[in-house]
């Protein structure tokens, strides 16, 4: 799944209804009116494909006989796609035959029903997979989620920071990254114990959620090191939010050991338009920034110009 579409699992569920057959849309808008659902409408497979990309619905009720792409081939389309992979599939089929059942299960279906469809059991089958989907969708928002601070863990950090870096290349956007470790973390283990040391992380955590844009992602990414990927952000901005945090905490009195402030060492990486740079050699120069940082007496930030791409060479004939 595209890892930035951790879907809300709050609010009405919607359900895309594929189907050629106009009747069988308005049966269903009006035997679903009252579920609390939202009906989204497609009447044929390549359409579906369209809205099921764009919309994501939370289930889909899919006819198999349709003209042109049939069902089966629209699942296997669903399934193939990483945006379609995870939504619940219900057959509605004119067909009572047992190699379709077979195939549909083998494709992933989670449901078949079979037309004529009785409404009272429909509207079960539906809220029972609805609720599915929403199970699916908060484990695979909880196994983003780091459970000491909140933010996002490491497994995210890793596919979404490969995404930001594809997507600053290709629309030449700019992009920052930084890289947040205590300084001396250890010693507050030692000194005041470990729960002081968890209490030290949530607290780095939640000024990390506050210093931050809404549209930046903080990643514990591990141990008592923190990662600030900033969309559309250039460096020079980014080094404001950074020297923003690391003067906030500089100054924030802890409960557990108020006599003992916190400091955090920060490498700062960006680039004002597209580069030359893998995610991992930008991962790289954030962390090398960070030592230096470290090196050069902690509670800093230091920022690497990540070197835009230069002009394209022209190929000799
Ligand atoms: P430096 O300034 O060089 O970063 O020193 P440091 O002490 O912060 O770094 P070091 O890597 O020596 O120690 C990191 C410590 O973080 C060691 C480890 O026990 C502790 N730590 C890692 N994860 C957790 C955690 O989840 N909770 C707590 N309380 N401590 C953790
Ligand atoms: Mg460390
Ligand atoms: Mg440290």
């Amino acid at each position: 799944m595209r890892t930035e579409a951790v879907h809300p699992v709050e609010g009405e569920q919607r359900v895309l209804v594929i189907d050629d057959s106009k009747d069988v849309h308005r049966l269903l808008q009006a035997r679903l009116r009252n579920e609390e659902l939202t009906l989204l409408s497609a009447y044929s497979g390549p359409e579906s494909l369209e809205v099921a990309t764009q919309q994501r619905p939370d289930v889909i009720l899919l006819d198999l006989d349709m003209p042109g792409m049939d069902g089966f081939e629209v699942m296997r389309r669903l399934k193939e796609n990483a945006a379609t992979i995870h939504i619940p599939i219900i057959i509605l089929s004119g067909q009572q035959s047992r190699q379709d059942k077979v195939t549909a299960f083998d494709l992933g279906a989670v449901d078949y029903i079979t037309k004529p469809f009785d409404l009272v059991e429909l509207r079960v089958r539906v809220r029972s997979a609805v609720r599915t989907s929403m199970l699916v969708q908060m484990l695979a928002q909880r196994a983003q989620i780091d459970g000491l601070t909140g933010l996002y863990n490491r497994a995210h950090f890793d596919a979404r920071w490969s995404e930001e870096v594809a997507g600053c290349t290709r629309h030449n956007r700019p992009l920052s990254l930084a890289l947040l470790d205590a300084d001396r973390f250890k010693s507050i283990n030692d000194t005041y114990g470990h729960p002081a040391g968890d209490a030290v992380l949530r607290g780095i955590a939640r000024v990390l959620r506050r210093e931050c844009r809404e549209s930046d992602i903080a990643c514990r990414f591990g141990g008592e090191e923190f990662a600030l990927i900033m969309p559309d952000t250039a460096l020079s901005s980014a080094e404001v939010v950074c020297e923003r945090i690391r003067a906030t905490l500089e100054t924030l009195s802890w409960p557990l050991h108020p006599e003992r402030f916190v400091t955090i060492s920060i490498g700062l990486a960006g680039a004002d338009g597209a580069t030359a740079a893998s995610a991992e050699a930008w991962l790289e120069m954030a962390d090398r920034s960070l030592y230096g940082a470290k090196n050069a007496g902690r509670n800093r930030v230091l920022v690497t110009t990540v070197p835009s791409r230069g002009p394209r060479l022209a190929q000799a004939g």
